[in-house]
């Protein structure tokens, strides 16, 4: 069903005329004129087993408006896309709404035509939601044990590529009865059942991406262009290829997102004044890229970059070659592992590199340590805070002023149970099947403290993932991707390098191969940088093709 709402009758009734025309042969549509009238239908709806799709609310209406009615029709129907009608005068209390009920869209009426200003619209919200929110939501379940690594791994791949999914611990009376109807041994997890019940122990990512749909092999075997990594800048540089007529392919290794899909709450990427979750901007990207006709691919690994002829030929891990006009490099960077006895033993048994965001409802009540003084892990602090009974950060140096934002170091203050224990280094990690206790040493004075964890995170810095183009394209000493006037050494151009012309600015040393994002050396470490220039790197394809 299509429901709107909105207090003048006229335009309640024009609404829906609209609505009808154009949807009333495949969907029903409700109308009502108040906020409460609205939620009224909704509750029956809800009772009767019916479905809503889209929700159309009205801003200013008497009694409750549209952003209050939104928010309790989202209680209703969490998947519905939501709608907000405003006038000119209106759009800021719309702009908020953005962040306070996620709202998908605002339309500003009156819409005329409705071909061009309203279809349109609700076309890609239906299609949206016909695509990922139609499906059986929470059926794919896994069963594990608390503290395998594999466990952890299966439901963070999961939940990193927006997969819903319900956890049942091995040992507990459901998860026995789901390992039995399988057929599985108890010690055989994770184990996990898909929709349709197949039951898959231990799988693969690759397995598990090709039983919930995600693609894991490329329709075609040439392409305009082909972007390696799906981060921000590899999700931006999608959307423009795709958008602009560009045959797109995207190839990530783990999930798209990258860095950011990891990030608890993006405070300062332009437009979002009360912060987005990572997640949830960068599930958008992807649902924008798909739409724009750009084809993505998760669970593939390129690990060889070749020339072929006037093309570039991308290797994958499972042997799958691919070649496209231009390249884009967008494969970021990853994070540094910490060296100290016991933690690599220990890694996903209770030690997490990155924020591991589904992990913070099992560390509700409990001690968390988190290893780091940026940005990163300034926001984990903040997250696990609402989760843990009490948040250390352990900080090497001797404060966080130098590698941590302003307003962060502010709203950390202002949290009880943080700690910020700086001049603070991990020594060792303990534990048999789990972490159980980590030995701290203050730099300062050099004495030692053991102190008992389930939980350590650890955000120390990261370094890219490039070594597989060794030889291919020029890089820095640590790994980062020359580009455009970076590659010129007094006044040379790179070795090797054929055309003409200077490498334009994202460009590599190997022509029509370019890099975007944190990859690129001397990087701004920004989602808005790395998505200007995935932008930008598509635009200077564009002229790349042109002049060849
Ligand atoms: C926890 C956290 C919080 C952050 N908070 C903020 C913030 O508040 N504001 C802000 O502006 N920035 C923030 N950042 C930084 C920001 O997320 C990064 O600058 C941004 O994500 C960089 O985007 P990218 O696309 O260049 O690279 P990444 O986001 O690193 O994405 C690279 C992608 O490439 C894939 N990949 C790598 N190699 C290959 C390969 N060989 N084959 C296939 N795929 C590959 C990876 O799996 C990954 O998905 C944060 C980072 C973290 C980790």
């Amino acid at each position: 069903m299509l429901l709107t709402v909105d207090d003048d009758v006229n335009v309640s009734r024009a609404v829906a005329r609209d609505l009808r025309r154009r949807y009333g042969g495949s969907w029903r549509i409700v109308r009502a004129e108040s906020g409460s009238q609205a939620l009224e239908a909704l509750r029956e709806i809800k009772l009767r087993g019916g479905e809503v799709a889209v929700i159309l609310a009205d801003y200013r209406m008497p009694g409750m408006n549209g952003i209050e009615f939104l928010e309790q029709a989202m209680d209703l129907f969490p998947a519905a896309r939501r709608v907000l009608l405003t006038a000119y005068a209106d759009t800021n209390a719309a702009i908020d709404a953005i962040n306070v009920i996620d709202l998908d869209h605002y339309l500003l009426k009156p819409w005329d035509p409705p071909e061009e200003k309203l279809y349109p619209v609700l076309d890609a919200l239906l299609e949206a939601w016909r695509a990922a929110d139609r499906q059986p939501v929470a059926e794919t379940r896994v069963v594990g044990h608390r503290w395998s690594a594999r466990s952890y791994e299966v439901r963070d791949f999961l939940a990193r590529n927006h997969v819903p999914y319900r956890w049942y611990l091995a040992d507990e009376p459901e998860g026995e009865r789901l390992l039995a109807a399988a057929g599985a041994e108890p010690d055989s997890i994770p184990c996990v059942i898909t929709t349709d019940g197949t039951a898959l122990v231990n799988p693969s990512d690759v397995e598990l991406a090709n039983q919930v749909g995600l693609a894991t092999a490329p329709a075609g075997d040439f392409y305009d262009l082909i972007v390696v990594g799906g981060g921000p800048a590899g999700l931006g540089a999608a959307v423009y290829g795709a958008s602009e007529g560009l045959r797109t392919l995207l190839v990530e290794r783990h999930a798209t997102g990258g860095q950011a899909g990891q990030s608890s709450r993006i405070e300062n990427y332009l437009g979002f004044p009360d912060g987005v979750s990572g997640s949830q901007l960068t599930d958008r990207a992807r649902r924008q890229a798909l739409k724009f006709g750009a084809e993505l691919l998760t669970t593939a690994d390129a690990v060889a970059l070749e020339t072929a002829g006037p093309a570039r030929r991308l290797v994958l891990g499972d042997g799958g070659r691919i070649d496209a006009h231009a390249v884009i490099l967008a494969t970021g960077v990853s994070y540094r592992q910490l060296n100290a006895p016991g933690l690599g033993d220990l890694t996903g048994q209770g030690v997490f590199y990155g924020s591991a965001l589904t992990e913070a409802p099992s560390c509700s009540g409990e001690d968390v340590y988190i290893v780091g003084g940026a940005n990163s892990a300034g926001q984990a602090a903040m997250y696990f805070a609402r989760h843990a009974r009490s948040v250390t950060m352990l900080v090497r140096g001797s404060g966080l002023e130098a590698s941590m934002s302003h307003y962060l170091i502010e709203q950390i203050a202002a949290v009880a149970n943080i700690t910020v224990r700086t001049c603070t280094e991990v020594v060792s990690a303990h534990g048999t099947d789990h972490l159980e206790g980590l030995v701290l040493r203050d730099s300062s004075t050099g004495q030692t403290e053991k102190v008992d964890t389930h939980w350590l995170f650890v955000f120390i810095g990261a370094a890219p993932r490039t070594d597989w183009l060794d030889g291919v394209v020029t890089r820095d000493e640590h790994g980062f991707v020359l580009a455009g006037p970076d590659l010129i050494v007094d006044g040379r151009r790179p070795a090797g390098w054929a055309p003409d012309r200077d490498p334009y600015h994202l460009e590599s040393s190997l022509p029509g191969v370019f890099v975007a994002g944190d990859a690129r050396a001397e990087s701004v470490k920004r989602v808005a940088s790395a998505v200007g220039e995935g932008a930008m790197a598509v635009a200077l394809v564009h002229r790349y093709l042109a002049g060849r």
